[in-house]
């Protein structure tokens, strides 16, 4: 990588700093913290980062902190670790089990945390070393499992300035050692939409008196998935399922009202900002046909993660770099839900798999079960790969701006 060797200066730093990193994720397992409590984990991690020079600024709720390594000269670019925990029991035999009843890192945060820790300290020892061509924004996010923290961060200005923003996931598929890539959507919208059909109510003898609302309410239950099918572009992938429906007590009353409620879940940006509205000038057309009154209660998941295909590239290039070549491969699209999908809705990046299976086990826990957990050498590939990825995108960022001023001057002969 533009003649240095990257790789051999990460082995030396890891080789001093890789006990560490594991210790402090040890540590973060023991005492985990529920979204937007994080108070002692973003004092470990302030703490850290001070020690090193850093330094870092807690975000205004306490919990959560942005930190700037390098110097403004060049381009900016972030990278995002989460640190909350999930109100999951912790069901592992481990000396670092969880110390709080109920509460565990069950989604890998307290690895990410580490990751991005161990980062950090390799490039402001970079920085030092005037080795840094441009600035790089590390986040280290409260709340993702809200979610809200990726907006919370985005209201303290955590993305003003910066040009590409790149983050990881622990991966439980995935062997260690490996990353996982894919351009384009790799996580899902996920919204919640609740449905309430009032009429008059009657007698099951006589619906032409009344509205039928429990026919009503089937016809919206069918019509509105058919139609949405009908009005968005199929490759969104945007699928409305229902999973509660109530209505009436007894077979020959109509009942008076009725409720239903389900999860929108879709692949593309703009067809999930459209999906409110049409859903609801939909339900509108059905429920006025039969005559009952119709109300929408739209709740607001996150976007889905939709990764840039340049900033993929970086993340290729960088994983053959410093992890070898064939350490990186494609990934599936989650139907998950990942609240880096925020970021992305403004500045390009991408999000990353990380490998945290042992090779050969068979018992493979997933996340967000009290008993997943992952082989600790992931930490130290996701430092090599996240250090790598943002010394290759402050490299290759600088080129895009000499490209544009040629373009321009290129015009600009054509013109004359
Ligand atoms: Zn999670
Ligand atoms: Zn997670």
């Amino acid at each position: 990588m533009r003649g240095r060797n990257l790789r051999g200066e990460l082995d030396t730093f890891l080789a001093g700093r890789e006990q560490e990193l594991i210790n402090f994720r040890r540590d973060l397992h023991m005492h985990p913290e529920l979204a937007f409590a994080e108070y002692r984990t973003t004092q470990r991690i302030a703490e850290r980062l001070t020690a090193a020079g850093l330094a870092p600024a807690v975000l205004p709720r306490g919990t959560g902190l942005l930190c700037d390594v390098g110097s403004g000269d060049g381009p900016t670019v972030a990278l995002r670790a989460d640190i909350d925990a999930l109100p999951v029991p912790d069901e592992k035999d481990v000396p670092y089990s969880s110390t709080v009843p109920g509460v565990c890192h069950a989604c890998g945060h307290d690895v990410h945390t580490a990751v991005l820790l161990g980062t950090s300290l390799f490039l402001a020892q970079q920085a030092e070393a005037g080795l840094l061509p441009g600035r790089v924004r590390l986040i280290f996010q409260p709340a993702e499992e809200l979610p809200g923290g990726a907006l919370e961060v985005m209201a303290s200005g955590g993305i003003s300035g910066v040009d590409r923003i790149f983050g990881l996931h622990c991966d439980p598929r995935l062997d260690v050692g490996r990353v996982g890539l894919k351009s384009g959507p790799i996580t899902s919208a996920c919204d919640k939409v609740t449905i309430r059909v009032s009429g008059p109510g009657g007698h099951t003898a006589r619906p032409h008196l009344t509205a039928d609302l429990v026919f009503a309410l089937a016809k919206i239950l069918t019509e509105l998935p058919a139609a949405l099918s009908r009005r968005v572009d199929p490759r969104s992938s945007l699928s409305l399922v229902w999973g509660r429906v109530e209505a009436g007590s007894v077979a020959n009353a109509i009942p008076d009202d009725g409720v239903a409620e389900g999860t929108v879940r879709c692949l593309d940006e703009a067809a999930w900002h459209a999906a409110p509205d049409m859903i609801k000038s939909l339900l509108e057309s059905v429920a006025g046909a039969y005559g009952v009154e119709a109300e929408m209660d739209y709740t607001r998941g996150v976007p889905p993660v939709v990764n840039d295909k340049i900033s993929v590239q970086m993340l290729a290039e960088a994983a053959e770099g410093v992890l070898g070549e064939g350490a990186s491969g494609p990934t599936e699209q989650s139907l998950g839900g990942e609240d880096f999908g925020w970021y992305l809705e403004s500045i390009p990046g991408a999000f990353a798999r990380l490998g945290t299976r042992e090779p050969g086990t068979a018992h493979l826990a997933d996340i967000h079960q009290g008993t997943f957990d992952v082989d600790e050498s992931a930490i130290g590939t996701g430092v090599r790969f996240l250090a790598a990825t943002a010394l290759t995108a402050l490299w290759e960022g600088q080129r895009p701006v000499a490209g544009e001023a040629l373009m321009a001057l290129k015009a600009l002969k054509a013109d004359n």
